[in-house]
């Protein structure tokens, strides 16, 4: 049996869009019999008291994981075992460049955007000894392809840019791209469900996991929530979290029910909506969320008063 997964990063509480997004992950991970876990990513973007909010806030809505909490912070050593074993395979250089070095490097014609260009990936070490004196090194994974492909199961096959890309950081913290890889691997996680906006960092992803040997997950990027505008929904887009809507007297279970009917699905509860479940009838499109109309949808009388 394998494992799904919901991997927040404690940067605050979870807003409506995240919550929907765990749901969804619950119900792909226990509709095709998958234990499901909870990770938090904690390597960067922690802001004290989150975990234990966002903790919370999955209980409040019913969400229930299996197994320990994994938390990235305490894998630090496993990291970088990883990444020695890279090395070992020469599948690893040092690189000084800043983001300015490789934004000039990457407008040169012929550059793909968005790559890394490759600046250090052959230096002589006498020029890596120079540069060493100026800047600590990040290290890059030393790709041997361009491009992958992953399989999704709202994407279908999705082939997408493959560069030398970060494996740890120059203040020394495992880059995300490297600690999702490892942590999916080593718990056993071969279902992969998350924003759509992580769409383009798969293909790396599941390289770097065939080169570790490690199970390649199927994946499902499920819309983001947008706000009215059409940018990611935020905090500063009014009352976007369980406890914002509970000021406003909404709980936690109508706020259930207003994630499930935005998927299509019964709102009674998440029984319900696992046995109707069918990700082949999600919507297709972003979710708009308009607070205020949350709110005077299950509050009528408190938005005339208010
Ligand atoms: N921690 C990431 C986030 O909160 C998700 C990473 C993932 O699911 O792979 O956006």
């Amino acid at each position: 049996m394998g494992a799904g997964r919901y991997a927040p990063s404690p940067s605050g509480p979870l807003h409506l869009g995240n919550l929907r997004t765990a749901i969804l992950a619950w119900l792909f991970a226990r509709s095709t019999s998958r234990s499901f876990l909870l990770r938090i990513e904690d390597l960067d973007r922690v802001r004290a008291g989150a975990e234990e909010l966002q903790l919370s806030e999955l209980a409040a809505l019913g969400l229930e994981f299996d197994g320990p909490v994994i938390r990235q912070h305490e894998r630090l050593d496993t990291y970088l075992q990883i990444i020695d074993q890279l090395r070992a395979r020469d599948l690893v250089y040092e690189c000084f460049c800043s983001r300015k070095d490789i934004a000039q490097a990457g407008s040169a014609p012929h550059s793909v955007p968005g790559a890394y260009p490759g600046t250090c990936r052959s230096l002589t070490t006498q020029q890596r000894d120079r540069k060493a004196e100026q800047r600590p090194a990040a290290l890059r994974l030393r790709s041997e392809i361009h491009s992958f492909s992953v399989t999704d199961l709202l994407h279908g096959t999705y082939t997408g840019m493959v560069d030398d890309f970060v494996l740890l950081r120059n203040d020394g913290a495992p880059a995300y791209n490297l600690a999702v890889v490892v942590d999916d691997g080593q718990s056993g996680i071969d279902q992969v469900v998350r924003g759509d906006d992580l769409l383009s960092s798969a293909p790396r992803q599941a390289y770097l996991a065939s080169l570790l040997g490690l199970t390649v997950p199927t994946y499902a990027h499920v819309p983001l929530a947008l706000n009215a505008d059409g940018h990611r929904l935020a905090k500063r887009d009014g009352a976007v979290t369980l406890e914002d809507l509970s000021e406003d007297g909404i709980n936690a279970l109508q706020v259930r029910s207003i994630l499930l009917e935005s998927l299509g699905l019964p709102t009674d509860s998440l029984g319900a909506a696992l046995a109707a479940f069918d990700p082949t009838r999600l919507p297709g499109e972003p979710w708009i969320v308009r607070p205020e109309k949350i709110v005077h949808q299950l509050m009528p009388d408190a938005s005339h008063n208010g």
